[in-house]
């Protein structure tokens, strides 16, 4: 079911919200994924009734029902972040981004689950378990938005909400084929959501269709006083441009991503094949080069712990997951996170605070801070020259549970498609191409930074390719 399909049935009373509701909310109870933390079961049947009761729908979500990811609050529904410290905390606040989907008329069935603090590609590293791949129960969904992206796939919801620091929305949603939206920074308010790495952080939607999330970006797109780092830039109708022609536009195809070491033969080959089916469609392809692809793995990494290390401090059990018996101060934090904290949030909080110290702040964090401004450049260039660039999401297809969670460098080295987009502040869409041997296939297409119209626009093209070719 599309958010489109959904408000056609509601507003022409085919269904009612109700209906809806109740049998998304069945599919979630009987369900083998864990795809979510939390179900809000009472107040997501109360609102539906309380639509079906008033008939209106003219509002843009109107009795849609939706999946948040666990790092985004709720207002009076417990959001964890996947995380033990935050086990029962109900935030006295929404986060802008609920706060504008719920005034459209969105019913929450629940937070979707995520890697503990949204650090991970596998979904493995959450408190609460880890959701299972809706293709194939022993294979991860990805991570960290795993949680949503089996939801959207596994039918546990019509759209969710993910963030993206360093591929958390697309990497799941190719792993479960649907598709993710990465926006440019700033281009959705961060407020309210918990943290990672706040320089890259953004949030995004995960759907079935292209149409589907460029709905959902009109409405929860824009400037937001809460946020200094979401510019006043008009919000498009992206909705409305998504079939233009694409004639004549230059889409770039990086070689350095296609040579990576470790790059599967079929994620190279449906990346070439996305290429084509585009000049098909009238784009021009070109070949481009990213020399700094390299640095992206070590340079993401060094900056977003050091992030991490200062964001995660204040879990240190005065306010959040405090342990009793503590003797003093000193004891209160090292129980309540020595404790409370998984092994990636150690690992962040030790990286982090090593890369900041006096004696190494100049050698590693700000050497990669540079680093970063040098990959910024060399993407601004390279999109001076074309439209957009496609590129896979990820090197190899959706791993198995178990495979990866005991070697975080093998775990980091599954981002090297995605980080480059957080390290430069460019949006990027994840877009299903189909599936093989079983499994999901796609990739992703990278655009200027607040250009969403335009990957979108591609994206929609390609998706519709992809559904004749079938
Ligand atoms: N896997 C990456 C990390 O752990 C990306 C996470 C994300 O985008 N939130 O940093």
């Amino acid at each position: 079911m599309t958010i489109s399909k959904l408000i056609s049935d509601l507003r022409n009373r085919r269904k009612t919200a109700t209906e809806i509701t109740e049998s998304y909310l069945q599919k979630i109870e009987t369900s083998p994924l864990n795809a979510y933390i939390s179900v809000n079961k009472e107040e997501a049947l109360q609102k539906a009734k309380e639509l079906d009761k008033s008939g209106d729908f003219s509002h843009p979500l109107a009795g849609i029902p939706v999946g948040i990811k666990d790092s985004i609050c709720t207002k009076g529904v417990r959001t964890t972040a996947g995380s033990k410290v935050l086990e029962y905390f109900v935030p006295p606040y929404s986060a802008t981004c609920w706060e504008k989907l719920e005034e459209a008329g969105a019913i929450l069935l629940g937070k979707t689950n995520c890697d503990e603090f949204t650090m991970g590609s596998s979904t493995e590293g959450s408190a609460f378990g880890p959701t299972k791949n809706p293709h194939d129960h022993t294979r991860v969904p990805g991570g960290s938005s795993g949680g949503s992206a089996a939801a959207v796939a596994g039918d546990e919801c019509v759209f969710s909400l993910g963030t993206d620091t360093g591929g958390s929305i697309r990497q799941p949603a190719n792993f479960c084929g649907c598709v993710g939206l990465k926006v440019t920074y700033g281009r959705v308010s961060r407020s309210g959501v918990i943290s990672y790495a706040s320089s890259f952080d953004t949030i995004g939607p995960l759907t079935k269709t292209v149409e589907d999330a460029a709905y959902v970006l009109e409405i929860i797109a824009g400037k937001d006083k809460k946020d200094s780092t979401t510019p006043n830039i008009s919000v498009p109708k992206y909705t409305e441009m998504l079939k233009h022609d694409i004639s004549g536009k230059i889409i770039g195809l990086p070689k350095e991503f296609l040579e990576v070491n470790g790059i599967g033969e079929n994620v190279r080959k449906e990346t070439e094949k996305a290429a084509k089916i585009l000049e098909q469609r009238g784009a021009k392809i070109r070949e481009i080069s990213l020399p700094l692809t390299e640095y992206a793995i070590p340079t993401y990494y060094l900056l977003v712990k050091a992030e991490a290390s200062t964001n995660l401090a204040k879990y240190d059990g005065v306010r959040f997951g405090s342990s009793s018996g503590s003797e003093d101060l000193t004891d209160l934090y090292q129980k309540t996170r020595g404790t409370f904290f998984g092994d990636e949030p150690k690992r962040a909080i030790m990286m982090g605070t090593f890369t900041l110290s006096s004696g190494y702040v100049d050698a590693y964090y700000k050497k990669a801070a540079a680093v970063r401004r040098k990959i910024a450049e060399e993407y601004a260039r390279v999109l001076e020259e074309v439209d957009a660039l496609i590129a896979p999401v990820s090197p190899f297809p959706p791993f198995s549970l178990g495979e990866k969670i005991d070697d975080p460098l093998q775990m980091y080295l599954a981002d090297i498609f995605t980080v480059t987009a957080n390290l430069a502040g460019i949006p990027s869409l994840a877009v299903p191409t189909g599936k093989q041997n079983g499994l999901p296939t796609g990739v992703q297409i990278l655009g200027k930074q607040f250009d969403e119209a335009g990957i979108l626009q591609l994206g929609w093209h390609l998706e519709s390719a992809c559904k004749e070719e079938k």
